[in-house]
């Protein structure tokens, strides 16, 4: 190394070039001399050496300034950045190019792309979405409103004032990582500089404050499939919020809370309806009338059914979100006691009650009756 070229010479280009030129520069000579197009040949991988190290001086205006004041000695003791190994060149470089050149995306192997996707894509949000039992059983399209960040028409999402553009950030090298050192612990985080992006922006958008992104809020429309219950997740995809830069939008997650139901229990896919009959109706049998989703329908209660007893309608209960088999509505039967009978149904029960030789209180006497009672001393205490 005693001799170093001049880093404008190495990539031929002119001492005022400008980034774009530079970049491109680089471009092809790393192409030219890149490992894998030139296999055990010693001569290129030092050419892909020193057209690294130039780029990596050229492309950082401060370093650039140092070059160009102090030459090789501005730039410290080892007179400018020393790359032990092409590894540490893709390390530094690798993503500088991800998304833009095809050729390089392959040459660079697919870590530098896969790391930008990831930096890339939009985030995903959530929504709440209420509904009636009939509506979660059915299936139902529901029209939500969000909140979230959409990208900035001022810029596109590139989050560049007009005429500007993003620049590969200096700090991670375009990466969007930088790997930060604390004793023996090397952590690799998200590059302060960009926040992952791996570029920066000098002249950034004034609407979005170079984000990209802007917020806003939004009607979508949720397809709820037939059979959800209280707590499903029900993903739409791509509505969560955009990603600058041309990545992938996120995701949105609806959440579905299903209203507690005046009639029906639900118990997975099935349903619960209580109903109420007389003493007679489970002595003698009787076809009642029960409402399922679908509207009422008759179920046969047999002659000598005991109250508590469960009748099950096949498939009138809920879908199963996953298969759409339908579960069973039950019919949970209660004995309804009267609080008020008349005359006549009190007498035909002090029939039944003198063949069945049972214990009963007495006849109930009218207000007036056991007032005059009170006061004639009828009910004093017998000697
Ligand atoms: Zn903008
Ligand atoms: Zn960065």
């Amino acid at each position: 190394m005693a001799d170093k070229r001049d880093y404008y010479e190495v990539l031929g280009v002119a001492r005022d070039a400008s980034k774009g030129v530079i970049g491109s520069a680089y471009r092809k000579l790393a192409i030219k001399y890149h490992p894998d197009s030139n296999p055990d040949d010693d001569e290129a991988v030092e050419k892909f050496k020193e057209a690294a190290e130039a780029y990596e001086v050229l492309s950082d205006d401060e370093k650039r300034a140092r070059y160009d004041q102090y030459g090789h000695a501005g730039l410290g003791g080892g007179g400018g950045p020393q790359f032990s190994s092409v590894e540490d060149i893709f390390e530094a470089f690798g993503g500088i190019f991800g998304g833009g050149g095809g050729i390089f995306d392959s040459l660079f192997g697919g870590g530098g792309s896969r790391r930008q996707e990831r930096s890339r894509r939009g985030a995903d949000i959530r929504c709440n979405v209420l509904l009636d039992l009939e509506e979660a059983a059915a299936g139902c399209t529901k029209t939500v409103e969000i909140a979230r960040n959409e990208l900035c028409e001022s810029c596109d999402g590139s989050g560049a004032a007009p005429g500007a553009v993003r620049e590969s950030c200096v700090r991670c090298g375009g990466r969007g990582q930088v790997v930060q050192s604390a004793g023996i612990l090397r952590v690799q985080t998200t590059c302060p500089a960009c926040q992952g992006s791996g570029s920066t922006v000098a002249n950034p958008c004034t609407d979005c404050d170079g984000e990209g992104l802007v917020p806003k809020k939004a009607e979508i429309k949720v397809n709820i499939p037939a059979g959800v219950d209280d707590g499903t997740r029900v993903r739409i995809s791509g509505q969560g919020e955009a990603s600058p830069q041309g990545g992938v939008a996120g995701d949105c997650y609806c959440f579905i809370g299903v209203r507690k139901h005046k009639v029906f229990e639900r118990h997975d896919d099935h349903l619960v309806v209580r109903i109420p009959l007389t003493y007679a109706q489970f002595v003698l049998g009787a076809e009642v009338e029960v409402p399922t989703l679908d509207g009422m329908e008759s179920v046969f209660i047999p002659a000598g059914t005991q109250s508590g007893e469960i009748f099950r309608v096949r498939g009138a209960g809920v879908p199963n979100v996953h298969t759409a088999r339908k579960g069973d509505l039950l019919v949970e039967t209660k004995v309804e006691i009267p609080t008020k009978v008349s005359a006549e149904q009190e007498t035909l029960l002090r029939q039944l009650v003198e063949l069945e030789e049972t214990e009963v209180a007495p006849e109930r006497k009218s207000w007036l009756e056991s007032i005059k009672d009170f006061f004639s001393g009828v009910e004093e205490v017998e000697e």
